[in-house]
């Protein structure tokens, strides 16, 4: 018998310590079809299930140590979900309250998990960014009346700054330096930009490529300069329509745009052949990282982000009506039901 298991030689100081040095998964199937190796980063370990708890982490000791977060002291954010549960439970170890705003588009598992952890949830209906009832900017103006502290995830940059400092820094200590290329996808673009730079101080001409979903203006801005959004997604948690401060500056080199259909025939096959389970944009970010590896070509080294389990997209990705009311693939064993 050969057990191949990750060494664990620390013990965790609480929540705070078990965040981060995730593993670095090789996906057999992807790398068996390119010739490359392909990682992934399991940020779905992290303690609040996704790549966010990082992100939380980072930007509330930043604003510890900036004195904007005072012991019993009110977190405000708005998010797609996952910051928000990263922030509550950060908060709950910390002694902070949190109150999250959440576009009420995004799934009935996210919803209910955020309630059962403590945070003070506030759905608003889904709004551009332009319109002042965007949850981001109602996120704003509830820090402001209440004197609570704003995350603000997306143009703080403590976000990407955290990322560079643990994920980047792992990703480039776990591979030893053997990385060509990363591939990911935006929302606040803290992954894709801190993950760069950390990789690019080291390795200048590693081949950093944004994966975007349909619906987002970064592929059209990355290949063109062109920020205008066209078509959908059902992906939660990425796309975006404007620079954020988190990714500008960022060395991004490329950009690929990856349809749903495309991404959620990922996902089932990630969990079919691979036994990962993992939601729509780690979908993207595979299927993404598949098309770089076939254009760097065989025995190259590809690395991108798990962000986070399937578990938290039952009643949609993982739901027969909903993907064929969308005129999606359903996977076999969940159409037999
Ligand atoms: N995937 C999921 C599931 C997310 O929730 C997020 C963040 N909203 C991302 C990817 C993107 O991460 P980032 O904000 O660092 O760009």
């Amino acid at each position: 018998m050969r057990v191949t298991a990750l060494q664990s030689t620390t013990i965790a100081d609480g929540l705070i310590g078990a965040i981060g040095h995730t593993p670095l998964i090789r996906l057999r199937r992807a790398s068996e079809a390119t010739g490359c190796t392909i990682l992934g980063k399991a940020e779905f370990m992290n303690p609040g299930g996704s790549v966010k708890d990082r992100a939380a982490l980072a930007i509330i000791e930043d604003a510890e140590a900036r004195g904007l977060l005072k012991p019993g002291g009110t977190i405000v954010e708005g998010t797609a979900g996952n910051t928000g549960i990263g922030l509550t439970l950060v908060a709950n170890a910390r002694g902070y309250r949190c109150v999250i705003v959440m576009p009420d588009t995004q799934s009935r598992e996210k919803i209910d998990f955020l309630r059962m952890i403590g945070a003070d949830l506030r759905l608003v209906p889904a709004k551009p960014y332009r319109d002042p009832g965007n949850y981001v900017h109602v996120s704003r103006r509830i820090a402001e009346e209440t004197g609570g502290f704003w995350a603000n995830q997306f143009d703080n940059v403590a976000n990407r700054e955290g990322h560079r400092l643990t994920t980047g820094a792992e990703i480039w200590s776990q591979t030893g330096g053997h990385v060509d290329a990363f591939t990911c996808s935006c929302g606040t673009g803290g992954t894709l930009a801190g993950v760069a730079m950390a990789l690019k101080s080291h390795k200048p001409d590693v081949r950093i490529v944004l994966a975007d979903p349909e619906g987002s203006g970064l592929y059209g801005w990355i290949k063109s300069g062109d920020l205008t959004p066209n078509g959908s997604s059902i992906t939660e948690g990425i796309g975006q329509s404007r620079v954020t401060a988190n990714l500008d500056g960022a060395p991004i080199d490329d950009a690929v745009r990856i349809a749903d259909a495309e991404a959620v025939e990922q996902v089932f096959d990630l969990m079919t052949h691979e036994g990962l389970s993992v939601g729509g944009s780690t979908g993207i970010n595979v299927a993404a990282a598949l098309r770089v590896a076939r254009d760097l070509g065989p025995g190259h080294t590809v690395v991108t982000i798990l962000c986070d389990g399937a578990s938290r997209y039952q009643s949609k990705l993982f739901n027969p009506e909903f993907l064929k009311g969308k005129s999606l693939p359903v996977p076999p064993w969940l159409d037999e039901r």
